[in-house]
């Protein structure tokens, strides 16, 4: 299996209490071992991993295990079983939500880059501690290889001020950095120049809206691969409907429910970020299936959940026709958007026909990515292509970090 491994490298992504990690080839994406630890610094610490073309294995980290013990897990318990591919990492790359205005593109992590993802965890105080301890875990058990940070919030960077301001003083912004500074940039980037790859379109000569729609979700207008707007604002809390997230919301729904109903700050921030969403609207669940399934059976709920998700993605699709004058694709991403024929449907359907976006039906049933189906689902006399673009961040990460080596 691994026997004819050259260079791989180390994709890590850490959560507060997970590391996700894979070792991927930059040149071809293939993936030679993925996995999870989870429940970190809790009692069921754990992991689990699967080689390519194996059975999924796993094992328990011991109660409290860190960041760093699942790291060096992975080095010393399961690459020790896999010399060839230990050999074969040359880069270790890392995924950060939050860059802020420091970061534009992927980096070479040395002490400074340590201490400017530290500035910028006001913006992501869950994420960004995190992803540093998993740094500094990773940069010890991998010391011989360059460490790359790839960050989310680095492809938003070319918005203009007119999109990426809020109209509120101007000292918040220069003195504080409030603004919008998006998310998912690296899934953004990615489809928007993989869907000119598989049109044979000119990248340099093509404007796209791309959808990326999973438990997070956001949307974005790129003009000839720069994002020119973003529905994700100072934090990934803003825009469109999301698994438990609310989204865009009128900032006196907060004033008035500290000022009247006496809920503490911390409460509307929980209650914003894990009650909302189509969790809030549903009552019952934050995925997307089970919003479909109940929308398919006329459940009221689940329905309102379901129209308010479209609407809400088809009038920030509609609102983006305003920095791209016009626009030659709209792409869909992210296990809802690659998945979700239904949401698709719906979606282009609320779109006014004077934009002209028209789906074949039979080709948008069949673009499912769990059943391998993807590419154009637009209508011959569609004025714009619709196209489903699976996405694949770790392949970014890979090949960013990869660029380093050489
Ligand atoms: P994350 O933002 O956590 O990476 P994903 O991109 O994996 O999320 O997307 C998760 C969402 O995708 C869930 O709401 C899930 O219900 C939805 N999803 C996954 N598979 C399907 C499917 N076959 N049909 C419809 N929705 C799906």
């Amino acid at each position: 299996m691994t026997s004819n491994v050259e260079q791989t490298v180390l994709v890590i992504n850490c959560g507060s209490s997970s590391v996700k990690f894979a070792i991927i080839d930059p040149k071809t994406g293939h993936v030679y071992l993925n996995g999870i630890a989870e429940a970190l610094t809790l009692d069921d610490a754990r992991i689990d991993w699967r080689f390519e073309g194996k059975e999924k294995q796993k094992d328990t980290l011991g109660a409290k295990a860190d960041h760093q013990k699942a790291i060096d897990y992975l080095n010393n318990k399961i690459l020790a079983t896999a010399p060839e591919l230990l050999k074969s990492i040359c880069a270790v790359g890392h995924r950060i939500v939050q860059g802020g205005e420091l970061y534009t593109e992927p980096t070479l992590v040395d002490d400074e880059v340590e201490a400017g993802i530290e500035k910028c965890i006001p913006f992501a105080p869950l994420h960004n501690p995190a992803h540093l301890i998993g740094i500094r875990a990773a940069r010890k058990a991998f010391s011989t290889v360059p460490h790359v940070t790839v960050f989310d919030t680095a492809f938003h960077q070319t918005m203009p001020a007119v999109a990426y301001r809020f109209a509120i003083p101007e000292e918040l912004y220069t003195k504080h950095g409030i603004r919008k500074y998006g998310a998912h940039g690296t899934s953004h980037g990615y489809v928007a120049k993989t869907v000119c790859e598989q049109l044979n379109a000119d990248p340099n000569n093509f404007n796209v809206i791309t959808c990326h729609l999973g438990n997070g979700a956001s949307v974005s207008a790129v003009k000839n691969g720069k994002c020119l707007d973003t529905s994700m604002g100072l934090t990934p809390l803003d825009g469109l409907v999301m698994g438990t997230r609310c989204g865009e919301i009128d900032p006196s729904v907060v004033f008035f429910m500290c000022d009247v109903l006496g809920y503490k700050v911390e409460d509307v921030r929980e209650i914003f970020n894990k009650k909302s969403g189509l969790a809030g609207i549903s009552g019952t669940t934050s995925d997307w299936r089970g919003i479909t399934e109940g929308y398919e059976n006329h459940d009221e709920k689940c329905t309102l959940a379901f129209e308010m998700f479209c609407y809400r993605l088809a009038k920030f699709i509609a609102s983006y026709y305003v920095p791209l004058g016009n626009v030659d694709a709209i792409v869909f991403t992210g296990g809802i958007g690659e998945n979700s024929y239904l949401m698709r449907k719906r979606v282009i359907e609320l779109l006014p026909a004077v934009f002209g976006v028209k789906i074949d039906e039979d080709l948008n049933s069949k673009a499912r990515a769990y059943l391998g189906g993807s590419g154009p689902i637009h209508a011959p006399d569609s004025k714009v292509k619709v196209v489903v673009v699976p996405t694949n961040e770790e392949l970014v990460i890979a090949q960013s970090a990869f660029k380093f080596v050489k």
